[in-house]
């Protein structure tokens, strides 16, 4: 199983991609722990990197694929993986669908869009912030990264939509519900497409 989420900060695009990856016994890979782990470790590629996610600003996409891709590829290899937060432009999308074409079973299978309104997001991400204390969880910085994902990553779902990957829920559910939900929608759309 090769899964997407795609979901704006604070929708719990983190919490459903751990579950999913239990459920279906695959890799969870979030580009924004491997960056702040890049970042932790003071690595040359942490250290281009740690402005942007401090200010909530996309990390330059030169430097997105070469951290991602070899997850990408050994899990591809071990049975499949959910991606959390790559691709996140419509240029990483479309590189990553040229790398996938070369390369078989690497591609999505299934992309799933998780909705929440903004003021939901505004509570959630403020919620964490105190009980996590991430730099790019403050109040400022928070109503950027909002902006940037309306800029940047939503308008990479008409490509994915364009190929009959996505699925839209409802976000606004509890977490078991959204884990339900996603679950049924996913099976049945690898049902329709086998
Ligand atoms: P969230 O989805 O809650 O905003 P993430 O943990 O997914 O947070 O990402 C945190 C930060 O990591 C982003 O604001 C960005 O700076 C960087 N980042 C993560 N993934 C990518 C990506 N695919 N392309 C560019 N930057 C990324």
């Amino acid at each position: 199983m090769r899964l997407l989420m795609v979901a704006p900060p604070g929708a719990g695009k983190g919490t459903q991609a751990t579950r999913l990856a239990r459920h279906y016994s695959i890799a969870h890979l979030s580009s924004g722990d491997l960056f702040r782990r890049e970042v932790a470790a003071g690595s040359d590629i942490g250290r281009q990197a740690a402005g942007y996610l401090e200010r909530g600003d996309l990390v330059p996409d030169r430097l997105v694929l070469d951290v991602l891709a070899p997850h990408v590829l050994a899990a591809a290899a071990e049975g499949g993986y959910v991606l959390d937060g790559y691709p996140r432009t419509l240029a990483q999308a479309q590189e990553a669908y040229e790398v996938a074409g070369r390369i078989s079973g690497v591609e999505l299978q299934a992309v799933v869009h998780l909705e929440v309104g903004r003021d939901e997001l505004r509570r959630r991400l403020l919620a964490r912030a105190r009980a996590d204390g991430r730099v790019d969880d403050t109040e400022s910085v928070i109503g950027h990264r909002l902006d940037v994902y309306e800029r940047e990553t939503a308008p990479m779902l008409e490509f994915y939509a364009a190929r009959g990957l996505v699925v839209d829920m409802d976000g606004e559910q509890t977490v078991e519900e959204v884990f339900q939900a996603i679950v049924g929608a996913v099976d049945a759309l690898r049902a329709g497409l086998s």
